[in-house]
C-alpha cells in the first residue's frame, strides 16, 4: 500500500473512532507523521499506534492526538500552550489550528530535533523552549488553551492559573503505569469545571530539574 493510501486509511479510522471535527482531521492529514519518527519506524508512521522517539518517550497514537486536539476546541485566533513537545508532531497539528503555539520539553535533545522539523516544514507559528512544563510559561500567559501530553497525578495548579477565563485545558491524569484518563477542564469564573473523557496511557510528567 502506498504512503498516501495508508494515510487515507488512517484518517478514515480516526473518523470512525470519534474524530468528527473536520478541521482536526484535515490538520492531521496535512502533517507528514513519517518526519517525526526514527527511520526504523517510518513504515509504521500511518499505523494507529504510538511509536518510540528516543529518551524512553513516544509520539502519541494518532487517535489520541485526534481526540485530544478535538477536545481542546481550538479556534484559529487562539494562543495555545503544549506541555511535552516530544517529537513535535502534536505541536505541528495544533499549530495548524491556532494562531500561535507555545511548547515546552524537558529533554533538550528531543526539543532540538523537534525544532529542526518545524524549520524543515516551514511552520513559523511555534515558539519552543526547554524547561519544566509543569511550571507553565508565566511570561506568555494567559493561554486560551493548554494541552498536556504527559500524565500527572493531579492537575498542576500553576497551569490552571495560566489559563484564560473561559479557557480549556486537556490533560491525561493518573499514576504512571496505571490506567489514566483524559480530562477536559474549563475555567469558569476562575473555577475548574471537569469532564472525564476517555482512558489513555501516557509517559509521566516529570517535574523538577532537566536531565543532562
Ligand atoms: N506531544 C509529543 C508526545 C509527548 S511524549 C509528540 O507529539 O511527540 C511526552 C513528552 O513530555 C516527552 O517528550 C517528555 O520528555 C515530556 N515531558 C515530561 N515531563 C515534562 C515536563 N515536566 N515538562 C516538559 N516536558 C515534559
Amino acid at each position: 500500500m502506498s504512503g498516501a493510501a495508508r494515510k487515507i486509511r488512517l484518517i478514515m479510522e480516526l473518523r470512525r473512532s470519534g474524530v468528527g471535527d473536520t478541521r482536526v482531521l484535515s490538520a492531521i492529514e496535512r502533517v507528514p507523521r513519517e518526519m517525526f519518527v526514527p527511520a526504523p519506524f517510518v513504515d509504521q508512521a500511518y499505523e494507529n499506534t504510538a511509536l518510540p522517539i528516543g529518551q524512553g518517550q513516544t509520539v502519541s497514537q494518532p487517535l489520541v492526538v485526534g481526540l485530544m486536539s478535538q477536545a481542546l476546541e481550538v479556534g484559529e485566533r487562539m494562543k495555545v500552550l503544549e506541555i511535552g513537545t516530544g517529537s513535535g508532531y502534536q505541536a505541528v497539528v495544533l499549530a495548524r489550528l491556532c494562531r500561535r503555539l507555545y511548547t515546552i520539553e524537558r529533554h533538550r535533545s528531543l526539543l532540538a530535533e523537534a525544532e529542526e522539523r518545524f524549520r524543515a516544514l516551514g511552520v513559523n507559528n511555534i515558539t519552543s523552549i526547554a524547561g519544566d512544563g509543569s511550571r507553565g510559561w508565566p511570561e506568555q500567559a494567559p493561554f486560551d488553551r493548554i494541552l498536556v501530553t504527559a500524565a500527572a497525578d493531579r492537575m498542576p495548579k500553576t497551569l490552571f492559573d495560566q489559563l484564560a477565563e473561559g479557557g480549556i485545558m486537556v490533560l491525561p491524569l493518573g499514576a504512571p503505569g496505571s490506567d489514566q484518563e483524559v480530562q477536559r477542564i474549563r475555567k469558569r469564573d476562575g473555577h475548574p469545571v471537569v469532564e472525564r473523557l476517555f482512558p489513555v496511557r501516557f509517559v509521566p510528567l516529570v517535574c523538577g530539574n532537566l536531565p543532562e
